[in-house]
């Protein structure tokens, strides 16, 4: 795609979105970081800290931190709602022209932010931070990751950055219009993706964890997956269908083949031992009470997802919110 850019100075506020799910090990080192970082960093920042519910000393730190320091704001939310929610919730209270959405465990080095103001200077409104190694995450890590990123794009949008996560730079526009998708099923990559606007990548190379544990065990990597796949695409309802169609086909072969061999026995009295037929029939109940069970499986997806919209609740809640008196005005 072409895009006319038109070059512009640095933002004037710049939010920096941090979500942290008991992040204590790592906050000492994230901190040391922050700091330096807010030392070159050319411009007025704020830190938008979400805790999302940890149930260690996270959410003591950062108080702390935001006692001593104007610029560090928390968002506390009242109970653990995920990664992309807590990112979420920092995009609603950042004040910033531009946002960052960045790790608390220092995968994303903070320093790659000047590159992608560099690229906000030259008009762009998404700079995503696009991977190009992972060192220190094992192998099984990395190929999950590796066709999770090839089958959301197939299911998610065709502009769907390959290898990059939630690490970007946005411009307030483009937030703007993001913060205004309010579906309950968040993949915000993908979400970022149907909204469009000039996009480009920065690469950078993934460190490892800094300390403590991955927060996205297989089961919420499954769970994002499922996300992108079912909020985002009726290929997942294509594919029961295109499941019946064969189950239907074999189904009707299988049928002509019996026709076929009860012919031969009944009419042409043919010396055939005449299969009495219960390895076809077994099979053919399990190909299609399978078939079946996922048809209904991945229906049921949708109808979850309308019913959890239904319910218009809103995405998070928010038990308190301290420190943050950066304003927005020069
Ligand atoms: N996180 C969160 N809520 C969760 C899980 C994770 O806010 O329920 C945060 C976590 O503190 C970290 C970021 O999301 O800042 C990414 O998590 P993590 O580094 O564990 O994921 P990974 O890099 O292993 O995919
Ligand atoms: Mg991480």
């Amino acid at each position: 795609m072409k895009y006319y850019l038109e070059k512009r100075k640095n933002p004037n506020l710049l939010s920096i979105i941090i979500p942290c799910y008991n992040e204590e090990s790592a906050l000492p080192f994230l901190k040391e970081r922050i700091i330096q970082l807010l030392k070159i960093l050319p411009m007025k920042t704020e830190i938008v800290f979400v805790n999302d519910g940890s149930t260690d000393e996270t959410i003591f730190q950062l108080v702390n931190w935001s006692k001593e320091d104007s610029r560090i704001q928390v968002v506390c939310l009242s109970r653990n709602f995920g990664h992309q929610i807590a990112v979420t919730a920092g995009m609603d209270y950042a004040k910033g022209d531009a946002v960052v959405i960045m790790d608390a465990d220092l995968q994303d080095p903070p320093e790659v932010i000047l590159e992608m103001l560099e690229k906000y200077r030259e008009g762009y409104d998404v700079v995503y931070g696009q991977r190009l190694a992972r060192s220190g995450e094992s192998f099984f890590k990395r190929t999950t990751a590796w066709a999770f990123y090839r089958i959301m794009k197939i299911l998610v949008h065709k502009d769907l950055p390959l290898d990059s996560g939630d690490f970007r730079l946005i411009s307030r526009r483009c937030l703007d219009a993001l913060n205004g998708l309010r579906e309950n099923h968040r993949f915000l990559r993908g979400m970022n993706a149907w909204i469009g606007f000039p996009q480009t990548p920065v690469y950078y190379n993934r460190d490892p964890r800094i300390a403590g544990e991955t927060k996205y065990p297989l089961r919420k990597m499954l769970k994002l997956a499922m996300n992108a796949a079912v909020s985002f695409s009726p290929l997942p309802l294509r594919f029961s269908l295109l499941l019946g169609i064969v189950v239907a086909i074999i189904g009707f072969a299988v049928g002509v083949y019996a026709l076929f061999r009860a012919f031969q026995h009944f009419v042409l009295e043919m010396p055939i031992v005449y299969n009495p037929g219960w390895a076809t029939i077994v099979t053919l109940i399990c190909l299609i009470g399978g078939s079946i069970l996922i048809s209904i499986g991945i229906l049921g997806e949708y109808i979850a997802r309308i019913f959890e919209e239904s319910k218009g609740r809103p995405l998070y809640v928010v038990e308190f919110v301290k420190g943050g008196s950066v304003s927005k005005k020069k």
